[in-house]
């Protein structure tokens, strides 16, 4: 759970506008699969996979405003913690090069012997590696005061970019679809910060679905409430859809590779295995059974991460 300090009011003072015109450069495209034609709904996606070569989607935003405030602090070295495949440990260590920060990422799990290709282009970036065994990551508020100990000086980002700061830059994507015409936007959801970002965003009357891809049934849905009324948006314009995790957090079952390949070869856009696989399969699944009515305008976000793809066959 978050905490009333970690919410603190001084995140207006930064200057949202850098990202807002990022955030209104992204590519909108529609998509094309016979199960939305056959359902009579229009689709669209966000390309926001594309907003950086590598930091990509909603990472890239997540850590916008984390990076100006470590700047503004005068703290050169961030860390924050992920698994093995983690996109928010990626990107974190691609803007940190670009930006000049030294990063560490506290890794879930001794080192393998064969690191992931997602650790190996970490540390290619200069990102330095540090291994906790599951037990340790489990617990890792209480690694804070030693890992000061040993990094000194750290701007410490929690796992997956999950903070006040995080959700304020995914509000620029909100912002920008506040200008676009849709019935709906669709995203997928682990920790919701995205989704409260982004829902704090939006135009009166516009609303927000994320798909759960995590087993828990909700359980993020009081942290998504206090981050998009942290950032002033007390609408009930958002809401948290489970039922389509296939098993639990980056389970890629044969018959969700089946459906992704099919998808991607007919709509073209590739797919995120642990995210996106468990929304166009959700929304899949949903226009089949006629949840919208015709002519239904659905905007989709491509969260990007498709560094991701590495860690699972076929690719
Ligand atoms: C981290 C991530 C998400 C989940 O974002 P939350 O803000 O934690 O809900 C969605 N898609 C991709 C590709 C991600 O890497």
């Amino acid at each position: 759970m978050l905490t009333a300090a970690t919410l603190k009011p001084e995140i207006e003072t930064y200057a949202a506008d850098e990202l807002r015109l990022l955030a209104d450069s992204v590519a909108l495209e529609s998509v094309h699969w016979p199960i939305f034609e056959q359902a009579g709904v229009e689709v669209s996606i966000r390309r926001d996979d594309k907003i950086h070569p590598l930091a990509s989607g909603n990472k890239f935003y997540k850590l916008h405003h984390n990076f100006a405030s470590a700047k503004r602090q005068g703290l050169k070295t961030l860390l924050s913690f992920g698994g093995a495949w983690s996109n928010h440990i990626y990107a974190l260590a691609a803007l940190g090069r670009e930006q000049g920060f030294q990063t560490v990422g506290v890794i879930r799990g001794e080192r393998p012997r064969q690191p992931s290709d997602m650790l190996l282009d970490a540390e290619a970036m200069g990102m330095t590696l540090h291994f906790v065994t599951r037990l340790e990551y489990r617990g890792k508020a209480a690694l804070e005061p030693a890992l000061r100990r040993k990094y000194g000086a750290i701007y410490i980002i929690p796992e997956g970019g999950a903070n006040l700061l995080g959700a304020l830059g995914c509000r620029a994507m909100g912002e920008s679809l506040a200008r676009q015409e849709f019935d709906a936007v669709y995203l997928p959801a682990a920790t919701g910060g995205t989704l409260a970002g982004l829902a704090a965003g939006l135009a009166d009357g516009q609303k927000a679905f994320a798909i759960n891809v995590l087993k828990g049934d909700g359980t993020q849905v009081p942290d998504t409430r206090m981050l998009t009324r942290a950032l002033g948006n007390c609408r009930d314009n958002w809401q948290l859809i489970d039922g389509y995790h296939c098993g639990g957090y980056a389970k890629y079952p044969a018959e969700l590779q089946d459906f992704v390949q099919r998808f991607e070869l007919a709509s073209g856009l590739p797919v995120e295995p642990v995210y996106g696989a468990k929304l166009w399969w959700a929304l899949s699944d949903m226009a089949a059974k006629g949840v919208w009515p015709q002519g239904y305008k659905i905007m989709v976000i491509h969260t990007g991460g498709l560094q991701g793809r590495r860690g699972y066959s076929p690719y």
